[in-house]
């Protein structure tokens, strides 16, 4: 019953004390006589659960009253469908700013529905950084900017938002969202799976702007119309009860660990001994330009693929969970949500240090 180092990508560790919670109320929600996950969706109880999520994110992230909080379905890759039906016409068109396969995945789906301008791009240098500034080419007549804050497999992040002026800017926040404060009023919509530091999967929050809304043409089938949504406030079909409730439990957490704020300086510490540790010799060597580097999925390589594969398996055997990279570049990821204890990542430093001196 030991419990690993988990360095999953996604689904990922949740914080023990939101799991002993979790199994606490599972026969039982104090005072309802059942489980969370037989309730009905359409009780007070759940709909106590549903509002008291959404506030403690409204002031967790600081969300302004401009802007709806919504806990849809269909992971974020649903999201790459929805912004461009919602909000690209077919002779519109959308600045995609790609900096990883998310954002690929992204422009395929508004392809479907409209004309994308790849504002920029880094693929050329296998999305090892973020691009800077001066080379967006932003379209002035684009409807959005749609940009990967986190790119969960090339363990790039942006330091804060790209300038769009008044263009509305979207974001596919699936990786960082909760891990640092955001202005959100700088964003027109902005989406996340949960399945990283906010919760289990199964649930994917959407903070929009309520102004944008009234963008939306007509005759969109109703499930994938954001003003569905909004006007039934996320209750207009079946929500994923449990992994909201989760979602709720882990922010109570987080506003318990000292809100945003403090959990970007956890962040920060954690990601800062794994990075000092892959750069203090020759021996590991970090896929991230420095600048570019995400506090949130730290990506390396060994001498060689061989070397890797060694150091999987052994670091396996050593109970360290999640660190093959992702299948499509291979190397080594270190994932450090917010619920990985800074425990885990000071024995993976240990086991990385012994490991180089075994192998160097
Ligand atoms: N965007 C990013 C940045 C992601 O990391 C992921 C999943 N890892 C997705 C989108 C896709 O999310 P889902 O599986 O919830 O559709």
């Amino acid at each position: 019953m030991k419990r690993c180092h988990n360095f999953n990508a996604g689904p990922a560790v949740l914080p023990v004390p939101v799991l002993e919670r979790i199994r606490e109320e599972m026969l039982c929600l104090p005072g309802v006589g059942m489980s969370v996950l037989e309730i009905s969706h359409r009780s007070k109880t759940f709909e106590t659960i549903l509002s008291e999520t959404e506030n403690r994110l409204r002031r967790l992230l600081n969300v302004p009253e401009t802007h709806h909080i919504l806990f849809l379905q269909g992971g974020a890759s649903l999201q790459f469908s929805m912004v461009p039906l919602n909000f690209l016409t077919r002779d519109g068109v959308a600045d995609y700013i790609v900096t990883g396969s998310w954002s690929e995945k992204a422009v395929e789906e508004a392809r479907k529905i409209g004309r994308v301008n790849i504002a920029a791009t880094t693929k050329e240098e296998n999305y090892a950084r973020i691009p800077n500034q001066s080379e967006l080419r932003l379209d002035p007549q684009a409807a959005y900017v749609h940009f990967t804050s986190n790119n969960t497999i090339f363990g790039t992040q942006w330091p804060t938002e790209p300038e769009v002026g008044t263009t509305p800017l979207v974001c596919d926040a699936s990786s960082d969202f909760l891990s640092r404060p955001l202005d959100v009023s700088k964003y027109a919509l902005l989406y996340a799976g949960a399945q990283k530091n906010a919760g289990p999967a199964g649930v994917t929050i959407v903070i929009v702007r309520e102004d944008w809304l009234e963008r939306i043409p007509g005759g969109l089938p109703t499930m994938l119309d954001y003003r569905t949504h909004v006007k039934h406030r996320s209750l207009y079909n079946t929500p994923p009860v449990f992994a909201i409730y989760v979602v709720g439990l882990v922010l109570e957490y987080l506003e318990a660990q000292g809100g945003l704020a403090a959990v970007a300086a956890a962040s920060a510490e954690k990601a800062g001994k794994l990075y000092a540790a892959i750069d203090s010799g020759s021996f590991y060597r970090g896929t991230a330009e420095r600048n570019s580097r995400s506090l949130m999925n730290v990506c390396f390589r060994l001498p060689n693929p061989d070397l890797e594969a060694v150091f999987l398996r052994e670091a396996a055997a050593n109970g360290f969970e999640g660190l093959p990279g992702h299948r499509s570049v291979g190397g080594i990821r270190a994932s450090l949500y917010n619920a990985l204890p800074m425990e885990s990542v000071l024995a993976l430093i240990d086991f990385m240090r012994d490991f180089a001196r075994r192998h160097a």
